[in-house]
């Protein structure tokens, strides 16, 4: 009888266990999807980008606002947010505001750039920096429909078909799509391919979850009315401290609508999004960069 009590306990308890194992299984598959992670840095008039997935780490441009005052802001963030190498750094184009982090390279890091080699040295209208060749790292140019692979993560270069200036113009900006899982990023650098993103990308770039506005975000504007209504961002990231209301109206005007608070600038402070690809997507303002960084 005693035991009888036992078995039907053992009985309930197995059934019990066998109910949860399934949900177990599934919470189990989702948290073992690593989480990426896009952070904006606040630098002022200068764009600055680190994307890690679990131990890759890439930098999309890396700029200094004042070249004639250079500060190691990009360099300090990498450190406080604990990223001891970069993979990859993909320069937009070669402004100093984007691309005074390669004169800190490091030997097994690939630069990618739009020009087919780096420019000996950048003037920007009053100060001239040497930057070629590359302190150490190696350069390879990219084009449109270039894919890069890093784990589960893919970067696809949509642009720009041709160059005007060799990499060198706002113009030349590169402009990729990062996806990870169902979860879609375009980065424009000071430019997207404003009336003409590709037919074959268009998919691609349609309802994307988050757009990188071109910094100077405001009149003229550097992404096209056209592009915008296929692009149709659920956030909106721009560096600088452009003025986010103008932004969320240029938008609405041509009835593409996300929420204000969506576009997330340097007023936003240093900016991080998570995400697992999937339904997991959470945007920190303000944050610290050293509370991302991974435990020892
Ligand atoms: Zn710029």
């Amino acid at each position: 009888m005693r035991m009888g009590r036992m078995a039907r306990r053992m009985a309930a308890l197995c059934l019990a266990l066998l109910l949860l194992l399934p949900v177990g299984f599934v919470c189990a598959e989702e948290g073992t999807q690593p989480l990426l992670e896009v952070h904006q840095m606040a630098l002022g008039i200068a764009d600055g980008y680190l994307i890690r997935l679990g131990d890759v780490n890439i930098l999309v441009d890396g700029g200094n606002a004042n070249p004639m005052a250079p500060t190691d802001a990009v360099v300090n963030y990498l450190r406080a947010a604990g990223v001891n190498r970069l993979d990859a750094v993909i320069i937009t184009h070669w402004h100093l505001d984007h691309c005074m982090c390669t004169l800190f390279g490091e030997s097994d890091t690939v630069v990618y750039s739009p020009a087919e080699r780096v420019p000996d040295s950048i003037f920007n209208g009053s100060v001239t920096v040497k930057i070629g060749p590359l302190v150490t790292g190696e350069h390879r140019q990219m084009h449109m429909g270039d894919v890069l692979i890093f784990g589960g993560m893919t970067i696809t270069c949509i642009g720009p078909e041709k160059l005007k200036q060799g990499g060198g113009c706002n113009q030349d900006s590169l402009n990729f799509v990062m996806q990870y899982g169902s979860r879609r990023f375009l980065f424009t650098g000071d430019f997207a391919q404003s009336n003409c993103i590709n037919q074959q990308y268009t998919e691609l770039c349609a309802y994307v979850d988050v757009l990188k506005f071109p910094h100077h975000g405001i009149e003229p504007y550097e992404i096209g009315k056209k592009a915008l209504r296929v692009v149709r961002p659920q956030y909106v990231l721009v560096p600088g401290v452009v003025n986010e209301h103008s932004i969320w109206n240029f938008a609405d005007n041509i009835v593409v609508k996300f929420p204000k608070e969506n576009v997330l600038s340097n007023a936003d402070g240093h900016v991080v999004i998570q995400t697992d690809g999937g339904e997991r997507f959470e945007v920190c303002v303000k944050v610290d960069p050293a509370d991302f960084a991974p435990a020892e």
